[in-house]
């Protein structure tokens, strides 16, 4: 048994069910998990380890509920930048069909490295490639390196160019193959328990590049393993075309017919629902990972963020993947949100608020990836937390400490600690030798 006191935070935001935000706040943690929230004051004064945190904003690890990691290595391409998502995918699936075990593992790290120093302690990775014997032990052995907590989405495509998809055939595999490689990735290295570091889901990519035959075989295998279930929807005008014209119906509603819109699940996007659609996911407790980045970079659109929110649907806050976002931030996810819930006023109160965006961020996306476990700081919760100097340049003249930490651009935190355990102390990433890294990505 080991324990674990912080003190002194100048304000701890716990987003526990009061959203309290505790000034000269600490949380006294016994092996990981939180026990005890307060005033510094009134925690035990002892501890194994005794951090003191004055002068420092903490708040709930970031939860990431959808990335591409495998495309950091693809990211400030101007490729397919003058098209729309599906222009830009058929210029890059080429390349990415060439890319080695090797390849996906190094940018696996580059982006953890750059999560973890964005505050970011939980990352749900949509991975739907799976080139040149590219397998789920590589990238999850190099999550475990790095320390963070991780969701492993067995993503897949059985449809390619000239089927209705994009991908050249090298990435395509066979229904049975998948289904195959699914329970056996959930049965090898899923972990159902609390306090969990690996979880596996079952992610189809889209609706465009999967059979509906086995959008719905692994919508149901989800729920039989008891696992998460993730695919991408509404993304596009061209999937609600495509839909419309293959199938004679809105994707939400597709979906629903196939049983990927369910309690087990959350879609990427939405950026193209409206009422009908919102409905779907309201009626199914299926949620939302909402990607301002990646739907301005390829000209996506703008989801209805506010309106998710107003039907009861849950929202998480997602990069997406590296090379439509070229960044793995997650508080610049957080801030953009913010922003980009005001580039179009519909009415006042679609724009979000400051602590609209940590929630999606964090309580959203525990929500998301069905745990109960993270997100906020209340005892229960295992100790994923993050801590912002607030006497940094970017923030010097703040007023208030959660309005700095999302408005202003904070960049890279101070203090990442995941499970009571310090991945960025002082600013420098504990796990990963950043110069090395740095190195063998030069040389790459
Ligand atoms: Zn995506």
């Amino acid at each position: 048994m080991s324990t674990l006191l912080i003190k002194n935070a100048d304000l701890l935001v716990t987003m526990d069910d009061e959203r309290s935000e505790i000034p000269d706040g600490g949380m006294f943690i016994r092996d990981g998990w939180i026990e005890q929230t307060g005033r510094t004051e009134s925690l035990p004064s002892d501890a194994d380890q005794v951090v003191d945190l004055k002068g420092c904003i903490v708040f709930p690890g970031l939860i990431n509920t959808h990335h591409h990691l495998y495309q950091t290595l693809y990211r400030a391409t101007e490729s397919g930048m003058g098209t729309d998502l599906v222009g830009w995918l058929k210029k890059l699936y080429p390349k990415w069909a060439h890319m080695t075990p090797d390849d996906v593992c190094l940018a696996t790290e580059i982006g953890l490295a750059e999560l973890a120093l964005s505050g970011c302690t939980t990352v749900a990775d949509h991975h739907y490639l799976w080139p040149n014997g590219n397998v789920a032990r590589d990238q999850i052995e190099v999550a475990r390196q790095t320390g963070l907590r991780f969701h492993l989405g067995r993503g897949f495509q059985s449809l390619g160019a000239g089927q209705g998809g994009f991908a050249p055939p090298s990435l395509i595999e066979s229904g049975d193959d998948v289904l195959a490689d699914c329970e056996e990735v959930v049965g090898r290295f899923h972990d159902p328990d609390k306090g969990a570091m690996l979880r596996v889901f079952i992610a189809p990519s889209s609706v465009r590049s999967v059979s509906p035959e086995l959008l719905r075989q692994s919508a149901e295998m989800a729920r039989v393993l008891d696992v998460g279930f993730h695919m991408h929807l509404g993304e596009t005008a061209g999937e609600v075309e495509f839909v419309h014209h293959e199938f004679g119906c809105r994707p939400a509603e597709f979906a629903e017919q196939l049983g990927c819109v369910a309690d087990n699940g959350w879609v990427a996007h939405g950026v193209h629902f409206e009422g009908q659609d919102i409905d779907v996911l309201a009626r199914n407790s299926c949620g939302v990972c909402h990607c301002p980045s990646s739907n301005m970079v390829l000209g996506s659109g703008v989801a209805p963020v506010q309106e998710f929110l107003d039907a009861g649907v849950t929202v998480g806050l997602g990069t997406d993947g590296a090379a439509s976002n070229d960044s793995s931030n997650m508080l610049a996810e957080a801030r953009l949100a913010l922003l980009l819930s005001r580039v179009i006023p519909v009415r006042p109160h679609d724009m979000m608020t400051t602590r609209q965006a940590l929630e999606i961020a964090t309580v959203g996306g525990a929500k998301l990836l069905q745990r109960d476990d993270i997100g906020s700081l209340k005892p229960g919760c295992v100790a994923d937390f993050a801590a912002v100097r607030l006497d940094r340049l970017s923030l010097l003249g703040a007023r208030e400490p959660v309005a700095g930490l999302i408005k202003c651009v904070v960049g890279h935190v101070d203090h990442t600690w995941v499970h009571g355990r310090p991945l960025v102390t002082d600013g420098v990433l504990q796990t990963i030798d950043i110069d090395d890294l740095v190195r063998r990505s030069r040389s790459h």
